[in-house]
C-alpha cells in the first residue's frame, strides 16, 4: 500500500512526541529532523520539503503549543494540517461545464489513461450522466481496440473513426455526441514515451478545436518525482486543469502524490486505486492525510461511542460541552458511560496524540468509582455544577461527608478538569468528523 513506509516513519516519531509532557525547542527540532528525512525518502521533492519543514517549524514553536497541555498532539494536528495544505488543502471537483462538457485526458504511455478513461466513463454514468468515449489515440495500435473492450466493459459507448487525424476526430465527436444526446465526451489521446514537441503540438490542436472544461493529466505515481516533471511540462504547454494519479494502490512512496499540487499549482482530482474500471476514487486531501497518519482509529472511535451511547443523552452532554456547562454531575454520568465502552487505556490510545501519562489516574476501577460517587455526593448542587467555587475548607468539608481524605477531592478535579478537555476535544473530532474532516 502506498505511504506505508512514511506512516510508519512518521507514527514512530508522532509517539516519542506524545510520550513527552512538555517540549522544548529542541524536541520539536529534533522530530522535525526526522519528519524531514521521512519525507525524502518517501521521494517527495526537497523543495517541497524544507517548506513544509519550516511551515511546521514556526508553527510548532509558537507558544501556543509550547505552552499547550498536549504539545505532542498540537504538532501532530499541525503536520496534519500542512499535509492537507500540501495536497491542495479541499477537494477539487470535476468541471462538466459545457453541452458536451469535454474532458480531454493527457499522459505518457502506460500511465494507465485508457484504463482511466474507462474507470471515468464509469464513474460519470453512475453519477447519471451519459458520456462517450472517444479514440483519439491513432499511434498506438492496440490502443484504439482497448478503448471499445474498456467500454463495453463499463456499458459506456465509444466513438472511433480509425486512423483519421485526432483534432478530425476530436471535432467530429464534439457533433456526434451532441447528436446521439451523450453529455460528456472523455477524450483518450495519444501518448509517448517521453514528451516530445510534435505530441505537445497534436494536443494544442485539439484543445483549441474543441475547447475542453477539463484537460487532465493521467499521471503514474509508481514514477515519483518523474511523475512531478512530466506534470510541470504537461502544465507549461497545455495549462492544465487538474490531475490524476494512478497506481495508488501499488507500493508507491508516495512522493508524487505529496509534491505534486506544491509543484505544479495543479489540483489532484481523482487516484487511481487499481486495475479494475470501479477502482477510482474523488482525490480528498484531508482523507489522504489522515490514511498517511494512520488516524483510522479516529473514525472506529467515534463508532464505537455512538454505538455505545444513548444519542439523546449525547446530544445533550454535545450541548452543555459546547456551551461550557460540563459540570460534576456529567463528569459521574460519563465515567459510568465510558467505562461500557471498555478500559479507559483502550479508549485512550484510539485517540491520536493522547499522551497515555496525561491520562494517568483516569482508569478507575469499580471501587474508586464508588469513591467518587460518594464524594460527588457529598457536595452541594452549586458545588457540583460550579467545581470552581470549592475551595480548601469546602474540600475539608466534602471529604468528610464522603469518608475520603482532602487528597481523594483534590485528586478528583484534577481528574473533573481532563475529563473536561478531553470530552471537549472528542466532541470538536465528531464535529469535523461530520463535515467530512476529522481533526486529531
Ligand atoms: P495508457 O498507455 O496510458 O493508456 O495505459 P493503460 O491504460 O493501458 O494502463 C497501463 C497499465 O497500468 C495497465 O496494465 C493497467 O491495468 C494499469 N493500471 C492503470 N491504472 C491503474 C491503477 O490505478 N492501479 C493499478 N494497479 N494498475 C493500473
Amino acid at each position: 500500500m502506498a505511504f506505508e513506509a512514511l506512516s510508519q516513519k512518521l507514527d514512530a516519531i508522532f509517539k516519542k512526541l506524545r510520550g513527552k509532557g512538555k517540549l522544548s525547542e529542541s524536541d520539536v527540532k529534533e522530530a522535525m529532523r526526522e519528519i524531514r528525512l521521512a519525507l525524502l525518502e518517501a521521494d517527495v521533492n526537497y523543495k517541497v520539503v524544507k517548506d513544509f519543514i519550516s511551515k511546521v517549524t514556526e508553527r510548532a514553536i509558537g507558544h501556543e503549543v509550547m505552552e499547550s497541555l498536549t504539545p505532542g498532539q498540537q504538532v501532530i494536528k499541525i503536520v496534519y494540517d500542512e499535509l492537507t495544505n500540501l495536497m491542495g488543502s479541499k477537494e477539487t471537483k470535476l468541471n462538466l461545464k459545457g453541452n458536451p462538457a469535454v474532458i480531454m485526458l493527457v499522459g505518457l504511455q502506460g500511465s494507465g489513461k485508457t484504463t482511466t478513461a474507462g474507470k471515468l466513463g464509469n464513474y460519470l454514468s453512475k453519477m447519471g450522466r451519459r458520456p462517450l468515449l472517444v479514440a483519439a489515440d491513432i499511434y498506438r495500435p492496440a490502443a484504439i481496440k482497448q478503448l471499445h473492450v474498456v467500454g463495453d466493459k463499463v456499458k459506456v459507448p465509444v466513438f472511433s473513426m480509425g486512423e483519421r487525424k485526432p483534432v478530425e476526430i476530436a471535432r467530429a465527436s464534439v457533433e456526434h455526441a451532441f447528436r446521439h444526446g451523450n453529455d460528456v465526451i472523455i477524450l483518450d489521446t495519444a501518448g509517448r514515451l517521453h514528451i516530445d514537441e510534435e505530441l505537445m503540438e497534436e494536443l494544442k490542436e485539439i484543445k483549441s478545436a474543441v475547447d475542453p472544461c477539463e484537460i487532465l493529466l493521467v499521471v503514474d505515481s509508481m514514477t515519483g518525482q518523474d511523475a512531478v516533471n512530466v506534470a510541470e511540462s504537461f502544465h507549461s504547454k497545455l495549462e492544465l486543469t487538474g490531475l490524476i494519479l494512478t497506481k495508488l494502490d501499488g507500493d508507491t512512496r508516495g512522493g508524487a502524490a505529496l509534491s505534486i499540487k506544491a509543484v505544479t499549482g495543479c489540483p489532484i482530482k481523482f487516484v487511481g486505486m487499481g486495475e479494475k474500471l470501479d477502482d477510482l476514487e474523488q482525490f480528498y486531501p484531508d482523507r489522504m492525510a489522515s490514511r498517511i497518519l494512520g488516524m483510522g482509529d479516529v473514525l472506529s472511535l467515534i463508532e464505537k461511542a455512538t454505538q455505545n451511547i444513548d444519542i439523546k443523552k449525547a446530544k445533550e452532554l454535545e450541548e452543555r460541552i459546547r456551551k461550557e456547562q460540563f459540570d460534576l454531575n456529567d463528569f459521574l454520568d460519563q465515567l459510568k458511560q465510558v467505562r461500557k465502552m471498555g478500559s479507559l487505556d483502550q479508549i485512550f490510545s484510539m485517540i491520536p496524540g493522547f499522551s497515555p501519562q496525561k491520562m494517568q489516574g483516569l482508569d478507575f476501577n469499580e471501587k474508586e468509582l464508588v469513591k467518587v460517587e460518594a464524594i460527588i455526593n457529598s457536595m452541594t448542587k452549586e458545588e457540583r455544577r460550579n467545581p470552581s467555587i470549592i475551595n480548601g475548607s469546602r474540600r475539608k468539608r466534602i471529604a468528610m461527608g464522603s469518608g475520603t481524605t482532602v487528597q481523594d477531592v483534590n485528586k478528583l478535579l484534577k481528574q473533573f478538569e481532563q475529563m473536561k478537555k478531553l470530552m471537549k476535544q472528542l466532541s470538536e473530532m465528531e464535529k469535523s468528523h461530520k463535515k467530512g474532516r476529522f481533526r486529531i
